[in-house]
């Protein structure tokens, strides 16, 4: 089963993500900036809401806990091909990226 995240975590995901998309995946089809991050612009209200700037928050690990460190921000287009990504292959290997968001 997955840990879903409290109303508290996906405020501070969104916070965290100063509001840009987070997806740095190499096989999405997202307009990467220089770091291959997708950094479109997410507007708080439209979370859920299958919009350009819509967003969702997804599992960086599908079965870790719902906690901050796990939780990742995507727009609405890279999180469909997160989610299309997941149904088509077996549990996500880690592939050892830096975390975006930083403890400190
Ligand atoms: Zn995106
Ligand atoms: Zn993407």
């Amino acid at each position: 089963m997955q840990h879903e995240f409290s109303h508290v975590v996906i405020r501070q995901a969104y916070d965290l993500s100063q509001h840009r998309c987070q997806c740095t995946d190499p096989s999405c089809s997202h307009h990467s900036d220089d770091e291959g991050r997708c950094r479109q612009i997410l507007r708080w209200p439209a979370q859920g809401e299958p919009v350009r700037d819509g967003w969702y928050v997804i599992h960086r690990d599908p079965t870790g806990p719902g906690t901050i460190g796990n939780c990742q921000v995507l727009c609405s287009q890279c999180y469909a091909h997160a989610m299309a990504t997941r149904r088509a292959t077996k549990p996500l290997v880690q592939r050892g990226r830096p975390a975006l968001v930083t403890a400190s």
